[in-house]
């Protein structure tokens, strides 16, 4: 991340439905990188907004007995007020209705016209009305649209065409020179693959026979502009297009964040529609994957909804915004539910990092404070090591922000929380306190403590801003973050330092209310949006009990010998799909265990957990690897999950 300059931008969400769950895991990752490029001290511009106009729109409207403008007021506004609710640092919020966007719409439109890249012809196909576009042969399936499996109509008219068709060959070559230009990957490779069969011209206007709700076109008008040809270009009529000084400024380091299910309109349309308007491309694309509740996509136009406010106001804003960036593996589709949000707010929130501010601060406060600054050469192993590793988590965490990798960055935080914990366990300073002879000791554990705190105060702010707030001012720092300032030696001795207890409180698992919430959860998305294989009346391996084995006496069953194994690293196998190499602790010990969950679990997901294992299974060769033990795993058709402890045990404890 060279580049000081930064320009980021949401898709702007479309009217026809209220903010949900996909919107604001969008909105909070952008905002979350947002805050990271602010706190690295670059320049930052971040653009978020609505997408107004087209025939949903005036269908749902007319449905509900109002004006397509009035409609799209009142959703537009429930997102800003979301947004602003959430914390959400954007600088603009664009609406497509706004005079500013469609005299640039217009102007581009007449551009492309006058240099011959937009004629009129006709184009008969089989058309979508949710999806407000026409499907291929090739696209359809069963009759149906693929996203609604809803009837498509065919229609047949006239309309305005942008020669996209005979942009296909420089696209291909653009994607082929520049790796980075859609990632991860895979999306690139997704795209390339579209680019595999002839690319057609792109209908670019509706007759306003059929449909006045959008911007006319300049030069006919008894069309509109077709929705995507508008909506594309609110990324840079925000900025004032083509004179304004935030242009100037932002648009050449402009990334776009999207969800993948509008990767074609970003990945296809708009780089041949800015390439043939002269205007410089985006820099990057960064594509995000679907959440699913109960096995069926959340969409902007299906209707299963999980409304932010009811878990951020029960649990609070912080640990939602942790929960949805911590869960997804950035590109990859995650799971949604109440009892994993619980589960990761109690393990790493609650547990991990608010007893460990807890800890150390009252350690601090009760001990009379930090004294002074321990010189390197006093510090034991352990210190050392904790010393060190604040570089490695900023080094760490500004890699997996270069590809938006939200999941690496947070489990590279919780690696150093992992550690302190561990460091408090081990010093035991509370016992130090007892004697005066250990009190150069006990001085410098919490120096380690106060010091450590200040660099995660500094470094969770983009993640946790309120948290990381409260943190910083427990440790006595005011003022705003920067990251420079996370390196190590700069708590000052005498640093007045708080209490500061019941960050991230306990949600008991038992609490009724919960379990009324995750009931009516299902409930509305089970009936609204039931996973295919339902649909075609199997049954859902996820809902069916396996039958029971033969039972085993207490005798055989003691022969097992489990145990609490914490993962300290964990690596992906070469040339193996399902296999991941895990070195664990138990304890006074180590050892290398081969578990076959490469597909469930990304690697950095792992590290720090502590897991059961079998300790005396006989050692195998897996790839070449010996395997000296084997994680438990729960499984329920292709939903997979490691068991963990949900209270704290040291590693090599007994499981039985
Ligand atoms: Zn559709």
């Amino acid at each position: 991340m060279a580049d000081r300059t930064f320009y980021l931008t949401t898709p702007i969400y479309y009217v026809n439905a209220r903010p949900h769950l996909g919107h604001s895991y969008a909105t909070i990752a952008a905002d979350a990188m947002c805050r990271y490029r602010r706190l690295r001290g670059d320049r930052v511009y971040f653009l978020t907004g609505t997408d107004e106009h087209g025939e949903r729109i005036a269908q749902v409207a007319a449905a509900a007995g109002v004006t397509p403008q009035a409609y799209a007021d009142e959703i537009s506004g429930a997102f800003r007020e979301t947004w602003q609710r959430l914390g959400i640092t954007n600088d603009d919020f664009i609406r497509t209705t706004e005079p500013r966007h469609a005299k640039v719409v217009q102007a581009i439109l007449q551009k492309l016209y006058d240099a011959g890249e937009i004629y009129f012809g006709e184009y008969g196909g089989w058309y979508c009305y949710g999806c407000e576009r026409f499907y291929t042969e090739k696209e359809i399936v069963d009759g149906k649209c693929p996203d609604h499996q809803t009837a498509l109509t065919f229609i047949k008219e006239k309309n305005y065409f942008f020669r996209m068709s005979k942009y296909q060959g420089w696209l291909i070559k653009h994607l082929e020179d520049n790796p980075g230009f859609i990632q991860p990957e895979r999306y690139r490779n997704e795209v390339l693959g579209f680019l595999r069969e002839p690319l057609q011209d792109l209908s670019i206007s509706r007759p306003k026979a059929r449909l006045t709700w959008g911007i006319p076109l300049p030069f006919d008008d008894q069309y509109v502009t077709y929705v995507w040809f508008d909506a594309l270009i609110n990324y840079f009529s925000a900025l004032g297009y083509p004179d304004g000084a935030l242009y100037k400024e932002f648009w050449p380091h402009v990334e776009h964040l999207i969800g993948k299910d509008i990767l074609k309109p970003h990945g296809v349309y708009w780089p041949t529609m800015l390439h043939a308007a002269g205007i410089p491309l985006y820099r990057r694309l960064d594509v995000h994957g679907y959440w699913t509740i109960g096995g069926g996509k959340m969409s902007k136009s299906i209707g299963n909804v999980v409304e932010a406010f009811e878990l951020t106001d029960k649990y609070g804003h912080d640990a939602f915004r942790y929960f949805l960036l911590r869960e997804m593996n950035f590109g990859l589709d995650a799971s949604f539910s109440e009892e994993a949000f619980v589960g990761r707010l109690n393990a790493d929130l609650a547990n991990d990092l608010g007893n460990l501010v807890s800890r150390a601060t009252t350690l601090i406060v009760n001990s009379g404070g930090v004294s002074r600054v321990p010189a390197d050469s006093e510090l034991d192993d352990l210190e050392r090591q904790v010393r060190d590793r604040f570089a490695r988590v900023r080094e760490g965490v500004d890699e997996a922000m270069a590809e938006f990798a939200f999941q690496k960055a947070l489990a590279r935080i919780w690696e150093l929380i992992g550690l302190l914990n561990g460091y408090v366990d081990v010093s035991k300073p509370w016992e130090l306190a007892k004697s005066a002879a250990a009190r150069p000791r006990l001085e410098r554990v919490l120096y380690v403590l106060g010091e450590s705190l200040r660099f995660l105060g500094i470094v969770l702010a983009p993640f946790l801003p309120d948290a990381a707030g409260k943190i910083r001012r427990a440790v006595g720092q005011t003022g705003e973050p920067k990251l420079s300032d996370a390196a190590w030696g700069r708590l000052a001795p005498g640093t007045p330092v708080q209490k500061l207890s019941g960050l991230f409180p306990r949600v008991d698992k038992e609490g009724r209310s919960q379990e009324e919430q995750i009931g009516k959860m299902y409930a509305a998305t089970r009936t609204s949006n039931r996973p295919p294989t339902e649909r075609a009346g199997l049954a859902d391996p996820a809902t069916t009990t396996p039958e029971l084995a033969n039972s085993v006496s207490i005798d055989q069953f003691s022969k097992i010998d489990l145990r609490v194994a914490e993962i300290i690293a964990a690596e992906a196998v070469a040339k193996s799909k399902k296999l991941l190499k895990l070195t664990v602790s138990l304890g006074d010990s180590q050892r290398t265990v081969v578990a076959g969950i490469a597909v469930h679990y990304a690697p950095a997901d792992l590290v720090g957990k502590k897991v059961v294992i079998v300790a005396n299974l006989e050692p195998a060769k897996l790839m070449g690897i010996e395997s000296q033990g084997m994680v438990l795993v729960g499984s329920a058709g292709d939903r997979w999950a490691v068991l963990t402890l949900d209270r704290d045990l040291p590693p090599g404890a007994r499981v039985k």
